[in-house]
């Protein structure tokens, strides 16, 4: 079975996905990590992320590989190098739509996503899964919650991390990941027709998992 779960940045999709994998006893994919590896190969190259070629030439010839932890949580091997940490860096988020928005590294990402998804039953996390990636998933859920929110969640998540991270540079972050995504011409972040939409604005992590469960049951 393909659970997928589509929303914006800070919705608290992530934590969700991995919950609801552990539940259930399912591979859990996220697939925003794979955009971040290939940005993270892009900085330490020294690419120039605006030219198109250059960075679908390079998506092609890259391996990224997930592998799940029995705790739930999840490793990043980039060309077989751990860099769980490193994709989580604000150098990269800075960057990450502006690489995530190019067609021939949607193409690429796509295939791999796909043969990850296929390896068993999974949850997988992104901003095109149901749209684009699964259109024929079992079950297809929208998570989204007010940009307030959102921005209060992403401060609190990263404020132990980066030290000097304020509410306002959260916002910005958001603000700008979230129209790129959407307006992209490419699988933009949108919900699918089909996909139930929910509101996590005054939920409990718990009370959304235990809604998504009701509904895969159902
Ligand atoms: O999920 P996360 O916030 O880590 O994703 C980082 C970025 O990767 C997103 O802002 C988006 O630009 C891109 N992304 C995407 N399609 C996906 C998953 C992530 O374009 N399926």
């Amino acid at each position: 079975m393909i659970i997928a779960i589509d929303g914006p940045a800070g919705a608290g999709k992530s934590t969700v996905a991995r919950l609801l994998a552990q539940r259930l006893g399912f591979l859990y994919i996220d697939t925003g990590a794979m955009y971040r590896a290939l940005t993270l190969k892009a900085i330490e190259t020294n690419l120039n992320i605006n030219d198109e070629k250059v960075i679908i030439e390079m998506a092609c010839d890259t391996s990224i590989d997930l592998t799940n932890n029995s705790d739930g949580t999840i490793e990043v091997f980039l060309d077989g190098r751990n860099v769980s940490k490193e994709i989580r860096e604000p150098k990269i988020t800075k960057l990450v739509s502006d690489i995530a928005k190019i067609k021939g590294v949607r193409e690429r990402m796509l295939e791999i996503q796909r043969r990850s998804g296929r390896q068993g039953d999974s949850v997988l996390e992104g901003r095109d899964i149901a749209t684009v990636v699964f259109p024929d998933a079992e079950k297809k859920f929208y998570i989204d919650a007010d940009f307030k929110e959102r921005t209060k969640r992403r401060y609190l998540e990263l404020r132990e991390s980066e030290k000097q991270i304020t509410t306002a540079m959260v916002a910005e972050d958001l603000r700008n990941r979230d129209f790129i995504d959407s307006s992209r011409e490419f699988a933009p972040l949108k919900k699918a027709e089909d996909a139930v939409y929910i509101d996590t604005t005054d939920m409990s992590i718990e009370e959304v998992v235990e809604v998504l469960l009701k509904h895969i049951k159902n």
